[in-house]
């Protein structure tokens, strides 16, 4: 791969003692210390080129540094940037308007970061489980699944399974039950308690290690939600804005690329998106939801102060505008069948490998070893030395989600890194 030149002063090695001595030691990074981004590629300090099959945990579904998004920040960042919620601006109505019609909802609660966005719908659905379901005070129950992911706040964590995500910081929030994921049975059960006013899912668990569900599981959840009067929340902070293939994963079967006009079998009721909706600039997420549900919050019962800026505005509009000019649902659906062929022969021919398994650009390699081993990892360092950038969930899955710009060239030569990257490991 060509490499570039580089001006930075420090080495890969100065810069990551510099973060280890300065920083929180909250992450473990693999070793790749990145200056430049462009398309599906990163470099790093050095001047190294890398496919990026990370892409920011799927923020960067445009690919790095898009020159529309690019615009769309530095035209904005030129005239208005923050004005706060205390007045009006003149780029957040337009903006609502877009992203509503996008995606079918009446209405939209603009946040910062995916988290907050889920906090928001976890508020919203408490207010109108009280103004709404009319449930006693302080008595509502909000559905959660196994293995979720849905950030780092008190709140969220309290309904982690996770020991590393949840452990030593209790008290926890109370009102959730947890159910197995993919078990309608289960979720059938805990619905029959009445003070259940929601159900919170990822469509495809993507931190768990790209856990897909049962084919019909989204539609039983949609009807069992309407039955028993729950509100069917979706996070699609990952898993939305075409990652998998769609415009959202929980759009059922349905083949539209631009929102869902008609109500589908699997709408959610209440719809989360963070992360692409930014193009990966900086942190723009959004709740979706009719009126019904989202005129519960009055003026003064939620907010924050970045929510609805005017840069945010502008950039997740430029953001939305990419994945429709350049056709990210249609590429990510095919560029999927093609990385997941490609896998499936590496998994019948090399033992490493067990199983492939995703939908569109989101998918996972489950390696042959125990979740305790460091097998992923260290496959992940020697694809890098190689030229790929991935990072294991957990430690025998390997989580791959390029940029859904990538084309068919480079996701054939991404493939054959994979391969070589295999054959050297496996001697
Ligand atoms: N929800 C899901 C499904 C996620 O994957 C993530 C982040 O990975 C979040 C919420 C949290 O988003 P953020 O890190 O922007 O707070």
């Amino acid at each position: 791969m060509q490499e570039t030149a580089t001006t930075n002063k420090h080495t890969s090695e100065e810069l990551i003692e510099m973060e280890l001595q300065f920083g929180a030691h909250n992450y473990h990074p693999l070793p790749a210390v990145l200056s430049k981004g462009e398309g599906v590629y990163v470099w790093d300090v050095e001047g190294k080129k890398y496919f990026d099959f990370l892409a920011a945990y799927s923020a960067v579904n445009q690919g790095h540094c898009h020159p529309k998004i690019l615009k769309a920040l530095v035209d904005q960042a030129a005239t208005l940037t923050l004005t706060s919620r205390a007045f009006h601006n003149d780029i957040l109505g337009p903006y609502e308007e877009y992203i509503t019609h996008y995606f079918g909802y009446d209405k939209v609660l603009p946040m910062n970061t995916g988290v907050e966005a889920v906090e928001t719908a976890l508020k919203l659905c408490r207010k109108w489980a009280y103004k709404v379901k009319g449930i006693e005070e302080n008595k509502a129950k909000i559905i959660f699944v196994e293995g979720n992911f849905h950030g780092r706040t008190l709140g969220v964590i309290s309904a982690s399974v996770d020991p590393t995500a949840r452990e030593d910081y209790g008290p926890y929030m109370p009102g959730y039950i947890i159910v197995p994921y993919n078990d309608l049975n289960a979720l059938e059960k805990a619905m029959e308690d009445p003070d259940v006013c929601g159900f919170i899912v990822e469509p495809i668990q993507g931190e768990a290690g790209v856990v897909v569900p049962d084919d019909h599981y989204l539609t039983e959840v949609r009807r069992m939600c309407s039955e028993k009067n729950v509100l069917f929340i979706a996070d699609e902070v990952q898993t939305g804005i075409a990652r998998t293939g769609k415009l959202l994963a929980s759009c059922g079967d349905c083949e539209c690329s631009n929102g869902c006009e008609n109500k589908y079998a699997t709408r959610p009721d209440i719809l989360i998106l963070g992360k692409a909706l930014s193009g990966g600039f900086f942190p723009v997420s959004a709740v979706l939801a009719d009126d019904d549900i989202m005129l519960c919050i009055k003026p003064g019962e939620h907010g924050s102060t970045f929510g609805g800026n005017p840069l945010g505005s502008a950039v997740a509009i430029a953001a939305l505008k990419v994945i429709e000019d350049e056709n990210l649902v249609e590429k990510s659906k095919n560029m999927g069948v093609l990385f997941r062929k490609n896998m499936q022969q590496l998994v019948e021919h090399y033992d490493l490998f067990e199983l492939v398994r995703g939908k569109g650009l989101l998918n996972a390699v489950v390696i042959n070893d125990s979740p305790d081993s460091k097998t992923a990892y260290n496959f992940c360092l020697k694809l890098a030395e190689n030229g790929l950038l991935a990072k294991p969930t957990h430690g025998n899955i390997i989580r791959f989600a390029p940029p859904l710009i990538i084309d068919s060239r480079q996701m054939t030569e991404a493939c054959n890194i994979i391969k070589r990257t295999l054959d050297e490991f496996e001697k």
